[in-house]
């Protein structure tokens, strides 16, 4: 998302005539996208903005902004700490951005635009792009969870979720301008609709409208009456909408969470090839009791349920997840607990991040008592593990054919590309420019760290030239 944002910005800049420069001394205007999950990536941002003080003082007319989510955390505080930041523009503000610029530089006084309302842009603005064949589109952004670790609500305000009708007319657009495959973004993607769903009275008072309105609806009636009713306004509805329009082969979405993760999501993938075979879906604990600290409103064994049940509707999934190692008060016996589950679920990765307070989290009240080098040890023997699973689940996949999208050419070799499969696994193989957004099918032959190796089968007779 914060990339979006950030190509975002620059669309927004380009088309008043800036131009992007690598190089800091040739710029009129420094402009940081900031993310607040982490300490660290903020202390990053403090230091780089410290450095740039000689720089505001040797050039006064330079302006220096920070976007993002450290405007939302920090506000004016920046400008008492920070006398040489000219603007702050918040993540519901990107819109404004060049015009912010223009105040600040025109009235010469500090601008700050923060909304807590909207989503700050219209989604015919500059969608992003990689390469022409690949686009990301936020279909929804905030988030009305609570996980007690977590920034985010803060930081990026309520869920709003776009209006189907307006996300379908951006995919139609996009794929007439020649892009193939579409990931779709939010913060708690999966979630998608709810804000819609809100604000819609009951049609009927039925009980499969008002269980779709409620929580756990959609796994209620998916389980006792089918699947829910078309209406677009259903996260699966809309994954199976934008994979039919024209010239649209592949969907992607991230990041879900498993409160949301019902049987009709399973089905969509299922029924439809289009839909990358990667889910990622944060566990981010095996101990129940830390599930309930850090308020995910699941517990290991539903986890995992959701996982068996994914896993026996599409055979080819590819399962990763997220990891939170040392949450105030983790103990000997409940690291294990998340070490044992990351063994026995066998994601095919897995992000692990060492606990960081937040402020204005609920976590950060809580007492943080493991030491920092034990935090450390525990993040090493999971990151261990977890290459070797992957590992090994990459070498079953060894002698296979798989269908993939070409991306690039190999940083490597200019006689291969880089392509991804439908599980997202990199897979070099030989090929030109001509084969870039092309989908065709690789025997993979060969696994070098997570990149595998292959051969387009000759005679290819299931070459697709899209
Ligand atoms: S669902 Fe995700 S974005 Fe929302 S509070 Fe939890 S971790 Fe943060």
């Amino acid at each position: 998302m914060n990339d979006y944002d950030s190509d975002l910005a620059l669309g927004l800049l380009k088309k008043q005539g800036y131009e992007q420069t690598e190089d800091e001394s040739q710029a009129d205007v420094i402009l940081f996208n900031t993310c607040s999950v982490r300490q660290h990536a903020e202390d990053r941002v403090f230091n780089q903005i410290s450095y740039l003080k000689k720089e505001k003082e040797r050039r006064p007319e330079l302006m220096i902004g920070v976007m993002g989510c450290m405007v939302e955390n920090y506000k004016t505080q920046f400008f008492d700490d920070f006398p040489h930041i000219d603007l702050l523009i918040g993540t519901r503000s990107i819109r404004e951005l060049p015009q912010a610029i223009e105040r600040a530089r025109n009235e010469k006084q500090k601008v700050i635009e923060l909304s807590k309302s909207g989503f700050g842009y219209d989604l015919y603005e500059t969608p992003r792009r990689e390469g022409k064949f690949h686009a990301y589109l936020p279909i929804m952004t905030g988030c009305d969870k609570v996980c007690s670790f977590c920034i985010v609500p803060y930081v990026r305000g309520p869920e709003i979720s776009r209006p189907s009708k307006e996300i379908l007319e951006t995919v139609k657009y996009l794929a007439d301008q020649g892009v193939k495959h579409i990931t779709l973004l939010g913060q708690n993607v999966n979630s998608y609709g709810r804000s819609l769903r809100a604000k819609r009275p009951p049609k009927d008072g039925s009980v499969q409208h008002r269980l779709a309105e409620s929580n756990l609806g959609s796994e209620i009636v998916s389980a006792s009456l089918g699947m829910l009713p078309r209406n677009d306004d259903n996260f699966s509805d809309l994954l199976a909408n934008v994979a039919q329009v024209n010239g649209i082969e592949k969907v992607s979405f991230t990041t879900s969470h498993p409160q949301d993760a019902h049987e009709a999501l399973f089905q969509a993938i299922r029924q439809e090839p289009k839909i990358s075979r990667r889910f990622h879906l944060p566990l981010q604990a095996g101990s129940d009791r830390i599930l309930a600290l850090m308020r995910r409103d699941h517990t290991l064994a539903e986890f995992r349920t959701k996982i068996d049940r994914m896993r026996q509707l599409v055979p080819d999934i590819s399962v990763t997840t997220d990891i939170i190692v040392g949450f105030p008060g983790e103990t000997d016996e409940e690291f294990e607990m998340t070490r044992r589950a990351l063994e026995e679920i066998e994601f095919d990765g897995a992000f692990i991040f060492r606990y960081s307070p937040r402020p204005h989290t609920g976590a950060a009240r809580l007492e943080d008592t493991t030491p920092e080098d034990l935090k450390t040890k525990r993040v090493s023997a999971l990151l261990e593990m977890q290459r070797r699973i992957t590992q090994r689940n990459n070498q079953s996949l060894l002698g296979t054919t798989c269908q993939v999208m070409v991306t690039e050419i190999s940083k490597k070799s200019k006689e291969e590309v880089l392509a991804r499969n439908w599980q997202e696994k990199k897979v070099v193989f030989p090929g030109t420019a001509n084969d870039i957004g092309r989908i065709c099918y690789v025997k993979l032959n060969e696994l070098v760290d997570e990149t595998f190796r292959g051969v387009r089968p000759r005679p290819d007779p299931t070459f697709r030239e899209i």
